[in-house]
């Protein structure tokens, strides 16, 4: 599942493939996946257009076209290719395609899950995207501090509030949990400072790691690497893992080094 590492990557792909070159078409072998207007829309919006600097914040990116702007989100297959082939793979999931003056981007959701939005400018992006809470790259130790002590509940629940932070997926969260040896469920409120100043630490680290990688890497000193194995185990103290719901998603914790009781 796309998380922000693979967001980041694909506003790398922008960034140096779209960034100031010139739209001269468009292609939508899926119109369903394009939000707010027609294909022809589409066209006569960006025909001409160059193409500005991406911008990404959480799981969200956006490619703004000197006024309109496009928004892209990637739920659960969503991806970004570029390259010289301009022809659309309807069966690969090729929804939306813009071909400019020197390749071709393409977006692609493979089960048709995620998303394009046409906006008349940058400034509407939030119509969109809803509230977004501050982005998890630009949140420093303080920062994480004063959010989670306006929260209450689990915090596993809080990390994944976009309202409050955005960016932190399923795979990363647990991530940094198991490295912080937190419980997912643990309440907000009994970490002390010291608590979130580590788990501050770690969460940058996985971020740092993960972002470099382009993906939640699942090698073997990964929690990540266990994730949908039929007999998880703790990379680091071989317990096997406990596996259960929290807030609708599935979730992994080692019961050795993450104490607090069944998921
Ligand atoms: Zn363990």
């Amino acid at each position: 599942m796309p998380e922000l590492p693979d967001v980041e990557g694909h506003r790398h792909l922008l960034a140096e493939h779209v960034a100031g070159r010139t739209v001269r078409g468009v292609s939508v072998p899926d119109a369903e996946i394009l939000v707010g207007t027609t294909p022809q829309g589409l066209g006569r919006s960006l025909r001409g257009r160059q193409a500005g600097d991406p911008v990404r914040h959480g799981k969200w990116l956006w490619e703004p076209f000197d006024g309109p702007t496009l928004v892209f989100h990637f739920r659960m297959t969503g991806t970004l290719a570029f390259g010289a082939d301009e022809t659309p793979d309807p069966e690969a999931g090729d929804a939306v395609l813009l071909h400019l003056d020197d390749g071709t981007l393409r977006y692609r959701t493979s089960r048709r899950l995620g998303r394009v939005w046409w906006v008349a400018s940058a400034d509407d992006v939030a119509d969109v995207t809803g509230t977004l809470g501050v982005d998890v790259t630009d949140m420093g130790a303080d920062r994480l501090a004063e959010l989670l002590g306006h929260k209450r509940g689990g915090l596993k629940s809080a990390l994944m509030d976009q309202e409050l932070i955005a960016g932190l997926g399923n795979e990363l969260v647990d991530e940094i949990l198991w490295r912080a040896k937190l419980h997912p469920k643990t309440s907000v409120g009994d970490l002390d400072r010291d608590a979130v100043g580590d788990l501050h630490r770690r969460l940058r680290q996985v971020l740092r790691d993960s972002i470099r990688a382009g993906h939640v890497p699942s090698g073997p000193t990964w929690l990540n690497g266990q994730r949908g194995s039929d007999d998880p185990v703790c990379p680091r103290c071989h317990a096997h893992l406990d596996v259960g719901q929290v807030s609708g998603r599935t979730t992994y914790r080692c019961p050795r080094e993450q104490p607090g009781g069944a998921l």
